[in-house]
């Protein structure tokens, strides 16, 4: 490292703020000052970036792009100062300056280019790649407008544009050099060429220019900077009155309007598609720029593409980049001029694909007609790959035409994006041993059964250097204290944590500081909340994006059962707790919002009962996300993973919380399966039906929700209570739909398709094991001890290590620091 001591950064922070603002230090807002600390950062930064460059010129090292529509990268700044190992210095400087690091930081727009996990994964595994050495891509959109921004009002949530890029965001770099052209519509002529071969003349088109933003991504400690390329939309001719002379003037502007709507927003669905023409075109923006880009710095080393697979590997995080199998061949085939059957072997070299979901809302289609009208080349080739895909089905299964019927990439005029990418990938793997194993048996049996060679898992994990190095700054010394700084690039070491979980001083230390960390949050929910919450009561915390499959209906049905229980025996002793959730729901998703609501009315109701004497509060967080879910997770005693077993892929958050020392109480599902495997079950409160008998209930439609409901008086009390206006006076009838969601069939679903009053008992059984547990305080401490001390497995850095183990096989990069000029 340069030599950045905290005199020489008070210096340049000061003149910074000169040179930006035309100001004295004194007189900068902190928002100017963190302009100016981003800068200095910035500067740090820049040379490691082009001393990573320039290795990789030098020495050609076999490079992933992770397409991702989604990056959920959260804040750079205290990031980037940790990874460059300069953040105590910062500190140290800005406490001398008089400021505090932290707000400093908040000064920061929280870069939500993501809805959740799967964005979220993404931003895990470039921080990884980086850490690890390895030469990354990460390849993306610069949405103007990123995840909204949640407000509650009255209860409701809503939904207010995230314009993160009103002032200038430090943390990013314009390649204008590296702009391409991306075509949409029009027609496709075919004629003969000199060489007698058959070329492919795109006309009539509309296009748009894609120009990158790299944001880079540093490694911990080790001068490696990998770039995240996020690409914007620009008209490819500038509106103009020349354009309007000539005729053009129609073109000109829809250009421009192309141009703009492209990158304007992200779609705020999660776990669902939204099959809107705006967003496949955004896809194929993406794509096709990332592989042109990836292409032209082939050939700056190469001269035969032959080579690429032994250069360059794609991952396609989900099937939202799968247009980069038939993209990839058109410009193979139509620029390189290569064949169908060299052009298949490259692609099908180069291409490998992540399934996250089994769901069928998630399963992306796209009907023809939308398809084959914005992308007339590409449909071509999708439709060829489809012609010989459907007869290698029939070679091997003769005869079978349901099979071919079931597999086809298209079927019933529409276009089946997971089994195009699964036809043409190399390696198709889950996110968790249970999801794979679900993958295998249930979903993609067909798939499985014709290349069990390219189905392989991959247990998701979180970066340790943002979610305890960042968020948890107490427990990261803690740890480093008693074992040494080591785990924050091996996170196995964590297990040498083990021995101290008995010992009774570190479990007081480890409670001191799980106190300190309720209070920050308390402190927060009060700033941001306006409610008292007590830190000696038990946070039970709820954080993830609202869907049924994740059942905070369950969670807030419970909290009902608990605060009726409460009012009927108030001689009971019950140690006080406050359920927290943060959600955000997808704009159009009806009964989510309404569940949003619900658990505001509940929180109005238990929240202002005095008679209840504050044994139970309940709180949601407004708009929650990377910057704030860091402090949550460092605070929370326990962490809700309550999602109908089989549903959730792998679940990040429930890592999260174990890191930092949450206790789980959850379903055997995704990788909290893994979680349970490390620490024993008995460090972990499990409840309700396997993943097994979900999908045996699933197949035999034999559950009936209604023959619970007449059976047990409590469930019956708080479902009546959400219809008789006891948690909303004004109109007995808003939560009907939750109702009715639970009890009665509709055109599309079967009642309480997530099985939510089926588990009910477990889960409430469970919930009061827990509280019995937590009064036996050292019992406790050793429990949630035993969770961080566990979590090696978690880190993004054992996943990736896999991921390039079996399936990207990258080159390490060295890199030698650039001597700094001013010595
Ligand atoms: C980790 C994370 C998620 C994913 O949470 P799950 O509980 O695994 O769905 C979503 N949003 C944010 C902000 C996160 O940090």
């Amino acid at each position: 490292m340069k030599d950045l001591d905290k005199d020489k950064i008070k210096e340049e922070i000061k003149s910074n703020v000169k040179r930006l603002y035309r100001k004295e230090f004194k007189e900068a807002t902190e928002k100017e000052i963190f302009q100016a600390v981003s800068l200095v950062v910035k500067d740090e930064i820049i040379d490691d970036w082009l001393a990573t460059q320039n290795a990789m010129d030098e020495q050609d090292p076999k490079t992933v792009y992770y397409m991702s529509m989604e990056f959920l990268m959260g804040r750079a700044l205290g990031n980037n100062m940790l990874n460059l190992c300069v953040y105590d210095e910062f500190k140290q400087a800005l406490d001398e300056l008089g400021l505090d690091i932290t707000s400093i930081e908040d000064q920061e727009p929280d870069p939500a280019l993501g809805n959740g996990g799967l964005g979220r994964l993404a931003a895990c595994f470039l921080d990884s790649l980086s850490t690890l050495g390895y030469p990354a891509y990460g390849c993306g959109i610069r949405y103007r407008y990123g995840m909204f921004k949640q407000k509650i009002e009255d209860g409701f949530q809503k939904e207010v544009p995230d314009d993160w890029l009103k002032e200038n965001y430090p943390f990013e770099l314009k390649r204008s050099e590296y702009t391409y052209e991306v075509k949409f519509g029009g027609y496709v002529r075919t004629e003969v060429g000199k060489d007698g071969r058959l070329n492919f003349i795109q006309e009539g088109y509309r296009s748009v220019l894609a120009v990158p933003y790299d944001m880079p991504i540093v490694g911990y400690n080790n001068n490696v900077v990998n770039s995240l390329m996020i690409w914007d939309a620009q008209p490819k001719q500038v509106f103009s009155l020349e354009s309007f002379d000539k005729g053009d003037y129609v073109k000109a502007v829809e250009d421009e309007n192309l141009a703009r709507s492209l990158v304007e927003v992200l779609y705020p669905n999660d776990s669902h598609i939204s099959g809107k023409e705006l967003r496949l075109k955004q896809q194929y923006f993406f794509v096709s720029a990332s592989l042109q880009r990836a292409i032209q710095r082939f050939k700056k080393h190469h001269d035969d593409i032959h080579d690429l697979p032994k250069k360059v590997v794609f991952q396609m995080n989900d099937t939202h980049p799968t247009l980069t199998v038939p993209e990839l061949m058109r410009l193979l085939m139509d620029v390189e001029g290569l064949g169908w059957d060299e052009a298949w072997d490259i692609t099908t070299h180069c291409v490998a694909y992540t399934n996250h979901t089994i769901m069928t809302e998630a399963l992306e289609k796209w009907p023809i007609e939308i398809f084959s009208r914005l992308l007339p080349r590409i449909y071509n080739i999708v439709e060829e790959i489809n012609r010989r895909f459907c007869l290698e089905i029939e070679k091997k299964y003769p005869g079978d035409q349901g099979k071919v019927d079931r597999m086809a990439i298209i079927y019933d005029g529409q276009v089946r994006m997971a089994y195009l990418a699964i036809a043409a990938a190399f390696s198709v793997n889950g996110v968790a041993k249970l999801h794979t194993e679900i993958l295998k048996k249930e979903t993609l049996k067909d798939f499985y059964d014709m290349y069990p060679e390219k189905f392989n898992n991959k247990t998701n994990g979180i970066t340790q250097r943002r979610f305890l190095l960042h968020g948890n700054p107490l427990l990261a010394s803690w740890v480093t204290d008693k074992i040494g700084d080591g785990w924050i690039t091996d996170l196995s070491q964590m297990s040498r944590l083990k021995v101290f979980v008995d010992d009774e001083k570190a479990q007081q230390e480890f409670r001191s500081i799980k106190y300190k960390n309720k209070l920050r949050l308390a402190r927060y929910i009060k700033e941001h909340n306006g409610i008292e919450i007590d830190p000696n009561s038990i946070f039970d915390v709820q954080v993830k994006r609202l869907h049924e499959y994740k059942r905070q209906l369950l969670n807030i049905i419970h909290v009902m059962y608990e605060y009726n229980r409460i009012k009927e025996h108030p001689e009971l002793d019950v140690i006080p707790k406050t359920y927290i959730f943060g959600a955000k729901a997808a704009a159009g998703y009806k009964i989510a919002k309404l569940t949003i609501k619900l658990i505001n009315n509940v929180a109005a109701v238990i929240n202002n009962d005095r008679s209840i004497n504050n044994k139970l509060k309940v709180v949601f967080i407004e708009d929650y996300k990377v910057s704030n879910a860091e402090m949550i997770f460092a605070a929370a005693d326990v962490s809700e993973q309550i999602s109908t077993a089989s549903k959730e892929a792998s679940g990040t958050s429930n890592m999260k919380f174990m890191m930092n020392g949450a206790v789980t109480i959850g379903t055997m599902d995704g990788a909290t399966v893994e979680m349970v495997e490390e620490m024993g079950r008995e460090n972990a409160f499990i409840f309700g039906m396997s993943a097994d008998e979900v999908i045996e209930h699933e197949q035999k439609r034999d559950y009936n929700p209604m023959d619970i409901f007449n059976q047990d008086q409590d469930i019956r009390k708080v479902l009546m209570q959400m219809v008789n206006g006891f948690y909303s006076p004004d109109n007995s009838e808003l939560f009907r739909p939750i109702y009715n969601s639970l009890l009665n069939t509709n055109e599309t679903q079967y009642p309480d398709t997530y099985f939510n009053l089926k588990d009910f008992r477990s889960y409430a059984e469970t919930q009061d094991k827990l509280m019995e547990t937590y009064r036996d305080e050292k019992k406790w401490t050793r429990m949630a001890m035993m969770n961080t001390a566990c979590c090696g497995k978690f880190s993004s850095d054992r996943t990736i290590q896999q991921y390039v183990d079996d399936i990207w096989h990258l080159d390490h990069i060295h890199v030698n620091p650039l001597e700094d000029d001013e010595n």
